[in-house]
């Protein structure tokens, strides 16, 4: 059986189920590099410059966990996903930047997606694709509404039931990606609800991020992210907030951030990657918002290579520290 690799890094969290799917139909077997590590991380950034963004480095690492682990890589060039909305660079250079720099990673799948040349070019591609498994272009057809019915079952599954992608995955797939939890007699209800904006890739990478959401949900709170609002939700607050997206994470952050900022949350925080221009942007639009609003508080972490596990900590203590101090004025002032 033909073994297709996929870097649990950048898209994995976005598209996996969808990915598996189709692959999985068309009769091969997916292999998923595991967690992000120390080791993982140093690996990849010591084949890029030192300027390049710090999931783009946990990119490299996952492909060279993968090297002689399957026969392919999958890794697509995606440029668009929506009509007039842009991923960043790294997503279009991605299979040419992990064939210089990790000679060593098996031969890559390498699809590339940009809906604005329209339909036809998008089936086209995805049979190119599927043909590499299969001369039956009516398999490859069947292999793509399966991945996309796999991908709408996922998004459902996380607004529907307010999951984060790693829960989500978990449910879909039965795995113990996510630790079992058994809930508690008497849960203790929680402090606050704190609102987690920006890639999926930081927010969920629980090496790069420090385990924040780990952190927030053991000290009792509340966390809300993205993928628990629905494409309606954050595509009215983006419009509220800037006329409509440019960048394809835009909703996830500008969107989620102006929505969270005016309801549902009594803290918002934005994870950005060191060195990412659209981030910069991005962030710096719902900072003013918060700013401006001064309703709901806001910080942003910027995470990098070297950000140490005691300055996330210090920094997430003190935010929630001043939540605190607001609630009980808040509290204070209704008595
Ligand atoms: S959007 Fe930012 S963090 Fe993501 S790959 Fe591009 S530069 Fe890196």
């Amino acid at each position: 059986m033909i073994k297709v690799g996929i870097p649990r890094a950048l898209l994995y969290y976005q598209y996996y189920p969808m990915w598996k799917t189709f692959f999985e139909e068309l009769g091969a077997e997916v292999v998923v590099s595991p967690p992000t590590t120390q080791a993982i991380l140093s690996s990849g950034s010591s084949r890029v410059v030192a300027e390049t963004c710090l999931p783009v480095k946990a990119f490299c690492g996952h492909v060279l966990a993968l090297a002689g682990e399957c026969d392919y890589l999958f890794i697509p060039a995606i440029r668009s996903v929506k009509s007039r909305i842009y991923n960043c660079s790294k997503f279009l250079g991605l299979p040419d930047m992990t064939k210089a720099v990790t000679p060593e990673s098996p031969p890559i799948l390498d699809i590339d997606i940009d809906i604005n040349q329209g339909k036809r070019e998008l089936y086209q591609a995805i049979y190119k694709l599927g043909r590499r498994f299969t001369w039956n272009p009516l398999k490859v057809r069947q292999a793509a509404i399966a991945a996309w019915q796999a991908h709408l079952k996922y998004m459902q599954l996380m607004s529907d039931q307010d999951l984060n992608p790693l829960q989500a995955i978990e449910r879909i797939s039965n795995t113990t990606e996510v630790e079992p939890e058994t809930p508690p007699d008497n849960p203790t209800p929680p402090q606050a609800t704190i609102a987690l904006i920006g890639h999926p890739y930081l927010l969920y990478d629980e090496h790069i991020n420090h385990r924040l959401i780990h952190r927030l949900e053991k000290a009792h709170y509340k966390v809300l992210t993205p993928e628990m609002l629905t494409a309606e939700e954050l595509e009215s607050a983006t419009a509220r907030l800037v006329g409509g997206a440019y960048w394809t994470y835009e909703e996830e952050v500008v969107g989620a951030g102006g929505h969270y900022l005016e309801s549902g949350a009594d803290g918002v925080i934005g994870i950005m990657a060191f060195g990412c221009g659209p981030d910069s942007l991005m962030m710096d639009i719902v900072h003013r918002r918060a700013a401006r609003l001064r309703t709901t508080p806001f910080m942003s972490l910027t995470l990098e290579e070297h950000t140490a596990e005691a300055g996330v900590a210090t920094r997430l203590e003190a935010f929630l520290d001043m939540i605190q101090r607001r609630k009980r004025r808040q509290a204070e002032v209704c008595v």
